[in-house]
């Protein structure tokens, strides 16, 4: 997919944590927990817009590194890519 600048970041990437949120099997704790707290977090950057999200910037990446290192399937473990990308490449949320 490719995007231009007029699509607001923030609300791509909760839409994608939705959609892995969705789709979780709920086999395994990082997953099915993990993919819950992303969206939550980023529920909570989308909704204070221009507020400091260190916080929660700091809980995905925690979040992100349990789901990558001990999710038992290829969806738990790529479920934070995009949001790490986003926050790393991009400046989402700065
Ligand atoms: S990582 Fe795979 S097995 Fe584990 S809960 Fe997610 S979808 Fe299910």
């Amino acid at each position: 997919m490719a995007f231009d600048d007029s699509v607001p970041l923030p609300r791509l990437l909760l839409r994608m944590a939705e959609f892995f949120r969705d789709e979780s099997c709920g086999q395994c704790v990082p997953c099915r927990v993990g993919t819950v707290r992303q969206e939550e977090a980023l529920h909570r950057i989308v909704e204070r817009t221009g507020a400091d999200a260190a916080g929660d910037i700091a809980l995905l990446r925690e979040v992100g590194r349990a789901m990558r290192d001990a999710s038992i399937c290829g969806l738990g473990q790529t479920a934070w890519n995009a949001v790490e990308s986003a926050i790393d490449r991009l400046g989402a949320y700065e």
